[in-house]
C-alpha cells in the first residue's frame, strides 16, 4: 500500500495508527549494553529475569504479633507459653525453629513463621501475662502468613524482555540479586525542523521570524519514549541543503522532521523524499491538530551510507523510517505521540502497547465538525467520582501557550459533532 511519489494518501487516525503499528512490529532493536541497576532505570530491559529462588523465600509473616497453631485457639480467650522471640533477619540455626501444641513466639513482620504454626495473631489482641500470652481472637490458617513461594516460584518468570525498568522492575530486579541487567542501547532519533522562518533559540530573532521550539519538545518526546536525540541545524525551506541535511537524518535509527509538509508553496519535505526514493506509506491523517503528517521509509543504502554502526542496524532491518511531522508546535507533540512513538518504542526494544485512555465528564460543551479525529488540549480538574476536563481555549495548533496551560487531550472521534457537558469523553493524559 505504500506509496513512491507524493501523491496523497491522507488515512483515517486509525488506519495510520495501524500502518505504524504494523511497520512498527517488523523492526529489530539494535545493540545490547550492560548497565548497573540505577542507570538502567528508565532503559528497557533486554532479557527475561528469573527468580532466583522462592518469593518469599519462607513463609512470611506479615504482622507483628504471635505465631499460633489455629487449633490452639478454638476456645477464647486462650493462654499460650511464650517460648521466644522471631526477628526478621538471619536466624540462630540454620532451620525454622518449631512450634508446640499451646506454645506461641512473638513475631515480627517479615520473619519467618515457625513450623508448626499456621497463623499469626495480631499483637492488637494479644495480652503478656509473664511467661505466657493471652490471645483474645481466632485465627483462620493462613491468616498473615504469605507461604513460601506464593509471590513467585524459584525459576519462574519475573519480567520479561522488552519492559521498561521502572520502579517496580527495579525492585524485583534488585531483589533477585541482580545488579547489573542488559539492556536494549537507545536508538538515536534526528530531529530536523524545517522553515525559513526558524531561527534558533539563542538566535537573533527579526520581527516576523519564529524561534524554533518544536526541536526541543521533541528531543523531550524522544528521550521519553526511550530515544537518544540527535538535533541537526534548522533546514531553510531550500531543496539542496534540505536533502543534505534529509540524507544526515537518514543515518540516524528514525528520522523526525517538523515543518514543510503542508500544501504551502515552500513545503518540500516530501519532494526531497521522493527524490530519495523514499517509500510513502501516509502522507495525512484524518485528524485534528496534526493532519498533514507524513510517514515512510527510505532503504539505508539509498540514503548516504552510514558512517558507524548503528545501534539499530541490523540485517533485516533496512530501511529507516522517518516522519514528517507538521511543523506548528501543538500538531508537532500531538503527532509525535500517536504516530512517532510506537515506532521509537519498538526501535527502543519495547513490547508493543496500545495508546492509553480514560474517561471523564465533560464540563463544557464541545462542538466540531465531523470528519476529523480530535486530540484537542484540555484541562482535568476535579478528583474521583467528580473528575472533568474542558477544553482550553487556543488559537490553534500554534498556541503553545495554552498546551502548556493543559494537562491532557479531550479524544473527540471523528463522527462526533456535539458532545454535551456530562457526557463520558475519552482523555489521554500528556505528561
Ligand atoms: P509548516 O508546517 O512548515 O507549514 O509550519 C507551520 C507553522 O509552524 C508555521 O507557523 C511555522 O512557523 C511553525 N513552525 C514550524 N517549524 C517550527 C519550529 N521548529 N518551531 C516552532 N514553530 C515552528
Ligand atoms: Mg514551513
Amino acid at each position: 500500500m505504500a506509496l513512491a511519489t507524493t501523491q496523497s494518501l491522507v488515512l483515517t487516525f486509525e488506519d495510520a495508527r495501524r500502518i505504524v503499528q504494523d511497520q512498527a512490529s517488523h523492526v529489530t532493536p539494535g545493540r545490547k549494553e550492560v548497565l548497573d541497576l540505577l542507570p538502567a532505570a528508565g532503559r528497557v530491559l533486554a532479557e527475561s529475569i528469573a527468580a532466583d529462588r522462592d518469593m518469599p523465600p519462607f513463609p512470611r509473616s506479615t504482622r507483628d504479633g504471635y505465631a499460633v497453631r489455629g487449633a490452639d485457639l478454638a476456645k477464647l480467650p486462650v493462654k499460650l507459653k511464650v517460648i521466644g522471640e522471631i526477628k526478621a533477619g538471619p536466624q540462630a540455626g540454620q532451620n525454622r525453629v518449631a512450634l508446640n501444641r499451646g506454645e506461641t513466639y512473638s513475631i515480627m513482620t517479615g520473619a519467618p513463621v515457625p513450623l508448626g504454626a499456621d497463623a499469626v495473631v495480631m499483637v492488637e489482641y494479644s495480652e503478656p501475662q509473664g511467661d505466657f500470652v493471652e490471645i483474645t481472637k481466632g485465627a483462620t490458617p493462613g491468616e498473615n502468613i504469605v507461604s513460601q513461594g506464593a509471590e513467585a516460584r524459584h525459576g519462574s518468570l519475573l519480567i520479561e524482555t522488552g519492559a521498561v525498568l521502572n520502579e517496580s522492575a527495579i525492585a524485583l530486579a534488585a531483589s533477585v540479586g541482580r545488579s547489573k541487567l542488559n539492556v536494549f542501547a537507545r536508538p538515536r532519533v534526528a530531529v530536523l525542523s524545517t522553515g525559513d522562518e526558524i531561527v534558533a533559540v539563542d538566535g537573533e530573532i527579526g520581527p516576523t521570524q519564529i524561534r524554533n521550539s518544536n526541536t526541543y519538545s521533541l528531543a523531550v518526546q524522544i528521550g521519553r519514549g526511550g530515544g537518544e536525540p540527535v538535533l541537526l541545524p534548522i533546514a531553510p525551506d531550500e531543496p539542496g541543503r534540505l536533502r543534505q541535511l534529509i540524507e544526515e537524518g537518514l543515518q540516524s535509527d528514525l528520522l523526525i522532521m517538523t515543518g514543510g509538509v503542508s500544501m504551502g508553496r515552500y513545503d518540500l519535505v516530501e519532494q526531497v523524499l521522493t527524490d530519495l526514493q523514499a517509500e510513502f506509506f501516509f502522507t495525512g491523517a484524518k485528524i485534528q491538530p496534526g493532519k498533514p503528517v507524513v510517514f515512510g521509509r527510505v532503504l539505508s543504502s539509498a540514503g548516504a551510507s552510514r558512517t558507524e554502526p548503528s545501534p539499530a542496524a541490523s540485517s533485516k532491518d533496512r530501511y529507516t523510517y522517518f516522519f514528517g511531522l507538521p511543523g506548528n508546535p501543538i500538531s508537532t507533540m500531538v503527532t509525535f505521540e500517536l504516530f512517532a512513538r510506537p515506532m521509537l518504542e519498538a526501535l527502543a526494544g519495547m513490547r508493543p502497547r496500545p495508546l492509553t485512555f480514560f474517561h471523564a465528564r465533560l464540563k463544557s460543551e464541545i462542538r466540531v465538525k465531523t470528519g476529523l479525529t480530535r486530540f484537542l488540549p484540555a484541562i482535568l480538574s476535579d478528583q474521583y467520582e467528580a473528575t472533568q476536563v474542558e477544553l482550553v481555549s487556543w488559537q490553534g495548533s500554534g498556541d503553545i501557550a495554552a498546551r502548556a496551560r493543559s494537562n491532557c487531550y479531550i479524544v473527540v472521534p471523528a463522527d462526533r459533532e456535539q458532545i454535551a457537558v456530562g457526557e463520558w469523553v475519552a482523555v489521554m493524559l500528556s505528561q
